[in-house]
């Protein structure tokens, strides 16, 4: 997928001025988020201890990648065993060439796939289509974009929530040339009638991986719509594309993560379907692919572990972080500019595709600690996002002004009683801007600040002031 991220400004700026996206966006607002406080409330009222779980959770995602090298070797020799194929891939480029070479092999025409954030980090459907093999997406939210125009997701489980009702309907009517339809119900069930049939012409089926079990050298999807099942078991081909950090050691470790993902993702104690598909199809088995190949994927990863980001990797892409993120909730996803949005997207994205190219976005984050406080596998998300901060300081990354800007600010904080007075100046100057209200509209020295929102009036006196007159 195209990098977009070092436009994020602009991206960010149109889509304030979107009014079909606000107002997608408010209908969806806090959705999420109720619902993780429900599943969580329910977890504790039953006995369970849900901080406790988040600690494990962490601990058990550091075990394995301070060993990851050890957990992938292992979880080779167990997905061999069981008559899949592994394959390693040290970039998108690859990724394809592997996926492209197996449709060959295999004489496949056609792939349904099921959700896979690393298909579009990779770009594996234009690969596809320049192959001359047609992809069909079978989740829902991914079958609709695919359908208008390769639209790309906003988010990582509901890749869809950008849009709205009316949308779907008018899309649904020009693409499938039936009649108008405007109920939920209606409209999923004909996106189920066009993919029936291509889960049953489809020679391969293409799927992510939620995550890897050593022990077993299964893969385990988390789906609600049961798509996942039918990619995996009908095809008679099946290719697992998925991240070199998705392993984890045993079942039991397995259980404990679901636990975490499923309640921060979706609100849900379980998801509607959790498969786990292990090896390839045995003589008295009905169904389940004759040929699994596992494609795992570095792209940029094995340079995350054992650095100073290594956290980041803990990373069990539940979206929590993006539903609690005010500065997500009020652009969407798509301004970020590539596959990972929200705070885990501002920390990814630099990561895997160079600061330089995602020069905004560690600044994309009001740092208030809601993506940290919810995440369930504890990723410290503003520390990490103030760490890139630094390091494009470190590298002369951000723009002059803003250099010039903080060098004469830091000059002036250094003397305190200049200091003083030039609050006291700012606060005189923004009581005056607000002109008796209680928020200002617009800054006119630093619009930026008020394009997307108001900006609060001083309440009462300085800092220093307040102090002052408390001492006497
Ligand atoms: S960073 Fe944490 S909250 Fe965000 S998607 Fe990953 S696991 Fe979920």
């Amino acid at each position: 997928m195209q990098i977009r991220s070092m436009f994020f400004k602009a991206n960010a700026a149109s889509a304030l001025a979107n009014p079909v996206l606000q107002g997608n966006m408010r209908m969806s607002k806090g959705k999420f988020v109720d619902k993780r406080r429900t599943a969580i409330t329910d977890f504790q009222a039953e006995g369970g201890d849900f901080e406790a779980l988040r600690e494990a959770g962490a601990e058990l995602r550091n075990r394995v990648l301070n060993d990851l090298d050890l957990w992938l070797e292992r979880f080779e020799s167990a997905a061999i065993a069981t008559g899949a194929t592994v394959l390693w891939a040290k970039d998108s480029a690859e990724v394809c060439r592997h996926v492209v070479d197996i449709a060959r092999r295999h004489g496949v025409k056609k792939a349904a796939k099921s959700k896979s954030m690393l298909s579009e980090e990779a770009g594996l459907n234009q690969a596809l289509e320049a192959a001359g093999i047609q992809p069909v997406e079978t989740d829902l939210g991914e079958y609709i974009l695919q359908i208008n125009d390769n639209e790309p997701p906003s988010h990582i489980i509901a890749p869809v929530v950008h849009k709205g009702l009316d949308e779907v309907a008018d899309l649904f009517a020009r693409v499938h040339k039936t009649p108008r339809k405007t109920e939920i119900p209606e409209l999923t069930r004909e996106a189920r009638e066009v993919l029936r049939q291509h889960f049953l012409d489809a020679d391969m089926g293409i799927s992510g991986g939620n995550f890897l079990v050593a022990e077993t050298g299964s893969v385990a999807l988390v789906t609600n719509e049961g798509n996942g099942r039918m990619v995996t078991t009908l095809p008679r081909v099946h290719v697992v594309v998925t991240g070199i950090e998705k392993v984890t050691p045993t079942l039991e470790d397995l259980s404990l993560l679901l636990r975490l993902l499923i309640r921060s993702a979706t609100g849900q104690s379980i998801s509607n379907y959790v498969s786990l598909l292990t090896g390839i199809k045995q003589p008295e088995e009905h169904d389940g692919p004759e040929h699994l190949y596992f494609v795992l994927v570095d792209n940029g990863r094995a340079d995350v572990v054992a650095s100073e980001f290594q956290d980041m990797l803990r990373c069990i892409r539940c979206g929590a972080c993006m539903n609690h993120c005010p500065v997500y909730q009020t652009i969407g996803g798509h301004a970020y500019g590539w596959v990972y949005p929200g705070p885990m997207g501002s920390v990814l994205t630099p990561l895997y595709m160079g600061l330089d190219k995602a020069i905004d976005l560690p600044h994309a984050a009001t740092l208030c600690n809601q993506c940290g406080v919810v995440c369930p596998v504890k990723i410290p998300l503003p520390e990490l996002l103030r760490k890139l901060r630094e390091k494009q300081v470190e590298k002369g990354l951000r723009p002059l002004m803003e250099r010039l800007t903080l060098k004469a600010w830091a000059w002036v904080a250094c003397r305190p009683k200049l200091y003083a007075v030039g609050t006291r100046f700012g606060v005189r100057y923004l009581s005056w801007l607000a002109g008796g209200r209680d928020r200002i509209g617009a800054l006119g020295i630093a619009p930026g600040w008020t394009d997307g929102r108001d900006f609060p009036a001083p309440q009462g006196k300085t800092f220093r002031e307040m102090h002052a007159a408390r001492q006497r």
